[in-house]
């Protein structure tokens, strides 16, 4: 018997989140447009175009072996590396099912229904989500030349705020914060209210600009770390990330949990990456030359963008969701932002040298020979 629409059944803040909407899968392309897999590029979710290292595919294969078994649920190895790399306790360190667990979790262990998270517009769409989840309600601070306002985003907090959020770089804008003024930020912060900082692409920095946030904890216990292997690693598929925090807020964070969070698979390869630095350092690089590749092919077409700290670059095109359907049927796969509040602008992930050239070319035809002037 039907009694009715089961969603009232769901309290009424799960009811209003907008669900996440993901980058286009290459099979579902195919299927749709009948293209052939081996044809389509996909430039849409930030990953590593190289994939991971071959020590690393290595570690993978060896591990299938043991996936009888449950995996380390307190994750003693690959927790020891972290520390170890990032000089803290081993119990500082929080392992999640992608670094998107870490923010979950955050969410799960402080935020009651009606306390308030603050982030700024244009920043990661997992903050809205996750606060929403909880019944709490999202502060949404207006950005400065689309990135983070952060003297505004501190004016914002309330006795009600449990959580900021800080993303650096930010996807999709790309757009960074220097050290100093993030030191700033977090010394300004109530000591009661908890800043979730989010380096998934922190590798992606040059050196100059890298800076040991997780060195702050100590001095700021309501300062969490969070960082991923999806990015620069290669590793978004098998789902691995990691928050560094102070010891109370990891303990928190590990009761509500599921105590097999990070499966076996992924621990081994994450650990095995986080070994393998000239690889991650090669793919920086690479990155680097991808996103000068980038500006100068939408330089000539007058295209312009948004100077990215990323692995991806922000681009102005006007009528964005025209563009990307002709990118489509291109079968080069990018990223609307729209639900962003960026109805202009596409977001294309750097690719291999020949993926970036696809892309451009596939651009170059989809706006085609219209005068415009740069934007
Ligand atoms: C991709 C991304 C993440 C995390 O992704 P996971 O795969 O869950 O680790 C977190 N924050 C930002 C800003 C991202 O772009």
């Amino acid at each position: 018997m039907r009694v009715g629409d089961l969603s009232t059944l769901s309290p009424e803040y799960v009811r209003r989140i907008a669900p996440y909407v993901p980058g286009k899968p290459v099979e579902e392309l195919a299927r749709e447009y009948g293209l052939a897999e081996k044809d389509i590029v996909k430039l849409a979710s930030n990953e590593n175009p190289r994939g991971p290292s071959p020590r690393v595919r290595q570690a993978i294969a060896d591990a299938v072996a043991g996936i009888t078994r449950y995996p380390d649920g307190n994750g003693f190895a690959l927790k020891t590396a972290l520390a170890t790399r990032f000089c803290v306790e081993r119990e500082q360190v929080v392992l999640g099912n992608g670094s998107n667990d870490i923010l979950e979790l955050a969410t799960q262990a402080f935020l009651r229904p009606g306390d308030e998270a603050v982030y700024s517009q244009h920043a990661f769409a997992v903050y809205p989500l996750a606060t929403q989840a909880r019944g709490a309600i999202g502060v949404t601070v207006a950005a400065r030349e689309l990135g983070h306002d952060l003297d505004a985003m501190r004016a914002a907090i309330t006795p009600r705020t449990r959580i900021v959020f800080v993303a650096n770089p930010n996807n999709p804008t790309g757009t960074w914060l220097t050290p100093s003024a993030l030191k700033s930020f977090v010394a300004a912060v109530p000591r009661n209210v908890l800043i979730v900082l989010d380096e998934a692409y922190n590798e992606y920095l040059r050196p100059a600009q890298q800076c040991d946030t997780a060195s702050w904890i100590a001095k700021h216990q309501n300062l969490i770390v969070s960082r991923t292997f999806s990015k620069a690693y290669g590793l978004a598929g098998l789902r691995v990330g990691y928050g560094l925090m102070d010891i109370a807020v990891a303990d928190m964070l590990n009761r509500v949990r599921q105590p097999f969070n990070v499966n076996s698979v992924a621990q081994a390869a994450a650990l095995a990456a986080l070994g393998d630095t000239a690889y991650v350092e090669e793919s920086a690089r690479l990155n680097l030359a991808g996103l000068k590749q980038l500006m100068r092919g939408l330089d000539a077409l007058g295209i312009g963008y948004v100077p990215s700290h990323g692995n991806f670059l922000l681009v102005r095109i006007g009528d964005a969701a025209a563009v990307y359907d002709r990118l489509l049927r291109k079968g080069v796969i990018v990223r609307p932002v729209a639900n962003y509040g960026l109805p202009e602008h596409l977001r294309v992930t750097v690719g291999l040298e020949e993926e970036n050239r696809r892309f451009l070319s596939a651009l170059r035809e989809a706006v085609g020979n219209a005068e415009r002037g740069k934007s």
